[in-house]
């Protein structure tokens, strides 16, 4: 058997912080430690930024449901809901009435679609139940 000499491919790596050319292991992403945490903190900022604006995106829908449940409403409309800066694409669960009905809820506030643009505002007065995690 011949003795192959060992062949270090040199693939185009580069720092993902200032791509300067990596000349490290394979799985080397960084050409510093200063680069890996100038670059973590970037997406950490960028997550956070991210999770702070559905946050306030949940509690705007979350502040508008509750005033008109404190106001007395049972029912509303889309329309209605929209004005006011509700945004239906954003809710924390689900569930589904015996009539196969799904109400979205933004924390313990929520509303059910009726036909004609009408919405039914519900409540959910319970806590949500503990994931069990399995190892
Ligand atoms: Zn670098």
């Amino acid at each position: 058997m011949l003795n192959l000499p060992i062949i270090f491919i040199m693939e185009n790596r580069k720092c993902l912080e200032c791509y300067e050319q990596l000349r490290g292991r394979a799985d080397q992403k960084f050409c510093s430690d200063q680069c890996r945490s100038a670059y973590n903190n970037k997406q950490n900022g960028e997550t956070h930024n991210m999770i702070n604006s559905i946050n306030r995106i949940l509690k705007k829908n979350y502040y508008i449901l509750s005033t008109l449940t404190s106001e007395g409403k049972i029912t509303t409309s889309k329309t209605d809901l929209q004005k006011k800066g509700y945004r239906f694409d954003y809710f924390t669960c689900t569930s589904t009435t015996k009539a196969s009905q799904t109400n979205y809820f933004c924390y313990d506030q929520g509303y059910r679609e009726k036909d004609n643009n009408k919405v039914v505002l519900v409540r959910r007065n319970h806590l949500p139940a503990q994931q069990s995690v399995s190892h």
